[in-house]
């Protein structure tokens, strides 16, 4: 029954067949359509990107365009309604979440584009030693400082003001309110940029491989790396325990993070473009975009292995586990350290091991800045299940782990060794 892993801090909770740290995307972008019908998902996106490539070669680029721009939205918002995450609140989710951020990136990329500031990169030709062209001042603080940090900034609003309200103040309501809205950005930045392809209708194609790596990139890459950055700073703005947790020092790392993978990716497209060959810039422009989209994808999955954790968690604690009946519709108590709820009676924390008789093996400090006043009815709750059932709480943990996956069997042996590793 002790498993080694003992905060399954490997097994994504999500799909415990897979490691926390994978690149599995379905998986990553959409954790609740995993245990229905993933394929479903994952057969709809390589359709697109299919039809999305194949009308590029062919030189129907404002048909690939659409498709770049709107596939990714369009079965995310699909995967939404169709898990129904918020039960009868869709709309008001897409509206501000998808709708706004869209409308205020194509003003502030439109703005941008009007003045020429959002022009691609000329690309150096050399003619006879003569440079054209060349990474500029004004186009590196416009494309890898400006449009990253206020396009951040922009796509923050609709899902803060979501997250903010009771009914969606998860960890998983954060992040996924923080992917609508990046890859609503990212449906106005492909149109923007792309705009004169649009009204320019079937153009004759001289080079179909970079013309579908491009689609590629813009289409199926860059809204899943904006996407994923922004939720991982509104799931900080959500954060762990009850209600959400606002804007913390937690949020300001999240945000943080964001802007620099955005500023990364940038940077990166703005530099590579000035390659003279086009096969080359373009792969190494992909290249360089999956490995930022890599290092997010690793994030969002630790992430949201302690969302799901997390929500497992409140469901014991709410419910009851073995003997216990559990809070109902009352408070739940958090573990002071690590902010997962606890179930009744448990003398440890189910998601860290940590002693819940504050004062015990808790670091002072950090448990009784953490606890608050939520301290002392965890103390009390322990105090009577050390007296009265220490082997019902214990069979207690056994069948949850048993009932849910994201658990973790208590011990105090374990818990004394976290805390001896200095975890
Ligand atoms: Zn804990």
């Amino acid at each position: 029954m002790r498993s080694p892993d003992v905060a399954r801090r490997k097994s994504f909770a999500v799909k415990p067949d897979e490691p926390v740290a994978s690149f599995a995307l379905v998986s990553t972008i959409m954790p609740r359509g995993v245990s229905g019908h993933p394929q479903t998902y994952r057969l709809a996106l390589t359709v697109a990107l299919v039809a999305a490539l194949i009308t590029a070669i062919f030189g129907l680029l404002p048909i690939a365009v659409l498709i770049a721009a709107f596939a990714i939205p369009i079965v995310y918002i699909v995967y939404v309604y169709d898990v129904n995450q918020w039960e009868d609140q869709p709309i008001s989710v897409t509206a501000l979440a998808f709708v706004l951020t869209g409308l205020l990136a194509a003003g502030f990329l439109g703005l941008l584009k009007f003045f020429g500031l959002l022009d691609a990169p000329m690309p150096t030709s050399d003619f006879g030693g003569l440079a054209l062209g060349g990474p500029s001042v004004s186009g590196i603080l416009v494309w890898a400082l400006l449009v990253p940090v206020v396009g951040e900034i922009i796509r923050q609003i609709g899902p803060v003001i979501l997250a903010s309200r009771p009914a969606f103040d998860d960890l998983m309501d954060g992040l996924t309110f923080g992917i609508i809205s990046g890859v609503a950005f990212s449906t106005a930045d492909t149109l923007v940029r792309h705009w004169p392809m649009l009204t320019g209708g079937f153009v004759g194609v001289s080079d179909p491989g970079t013309w579908a790596s491009l689609i590629f990139l813009e289409g199926f890459v860059k809204p899943l790396i904006i996407g994923t950055a922004t939720g991982i700073a509104c799931a900080e703005f959500s954060g762990l325990g009850a209600g959400y947790d606002g804007f913390t020092g937690r949020y300001v790392r999240g945000l943080v993070e964001a802007i620099a993978a955005n500023i990364a990716y940038a940077a990166g497209i703005y530099l590579l473009g000035f390659l003279a060959d086009p096969t080359l810039r373009i792969m190494l422009q992909i290249a360089w975009a999956l490995v930022v989209l890599a290092v997010l994808i690793i994030r969002v999955r630790n992430v949201l292995h302690h969302g799901l954790m997390e929500a497992a968690l409140e469901a014991s604690a709410r419910e009851g586990v073995g003997a216990s009946s559990g809070v109902g519709q009352g408070r739940l108590d958090f573990c002071p350290a690590c902010e997962m709820p606890l179930l009744q009676d448990s003398q440890f924390c189910t998601a860290c091991g940590t002693n819940t008789l504050v004062g015990s093996h808790v670091r002072p400090g950090e448990a009784r800045e953490l606890a608050g006043v939520g301290a002392a009815p965890a103390a009390a709750g322990s105090a009577v299940g050390t007296a009265t059932s220490t082997p019902g709480s214990e069979q207690a943990a056994t069948a949850t782990s048993e009932a849910q996956e994201p658990e973790r069997e208590v011990n105090p042996r374990d818990a004394f060794f976290d805390e001896e590793e200095g975890r």
